[in-house]
């Protein structure tokens, strides 16, 4: 990623970890938080979301995602012989990670054998 795309991106974060901060804090330094459950489920989800957007921001500036329609399909096996007419428009795809689900756009391809959109490996 270019440089400027990564500071835009350390900008959003920044902003994302300062609204977590007062979710936490709030203004008087509790923000309503009593028992210690409380506060442990508060900083488990400001941090939980802010890992949730770390990987999937992270994953879609993977350049393996940009490229390879080289890949076999993986439903019916098919190799295309037309690479170009294999990409397909980018997906948003769905993981299931151990701080909550992600979703993040993916470069997809789609098999001209049977149709089946899929995504490249990387
Ligand atoms: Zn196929």
């Amino acid at each position: 990623m270019a440089t400027d795309g990564l500071d835009r991106k350390r900008v959003e974060f920044l902003a994302l970890a300062e609204a977590a901060f007062g979710r936490m804090f709030g203004d008087d330094g509790q923000n309503g938080l009593v028992t210690f459950a409380q506060r442990e489920q508060r900083a488990c989800e400001v941090t939980d979301e802010l890992a949730r957007w770390l990987m999937a921001e992270h994953v879609a500036q993977d350049p393996a995602g940009e490229t390879s329609a080289q890949d076999d399909c993986p439903i019916c096996g098919g190799p295309s012989p037309y690479p170009s007419a294999r990409r397909d428009r980018p997906q948003v795809r769905e993981l299931m990670t151990r701080r909550g689900k992600i979703a993040y756009r993916r470069a997809a391809a789609r098999c001209p054998r049977c149709r089946k959109i899929f995504f490249p490996a990387g």
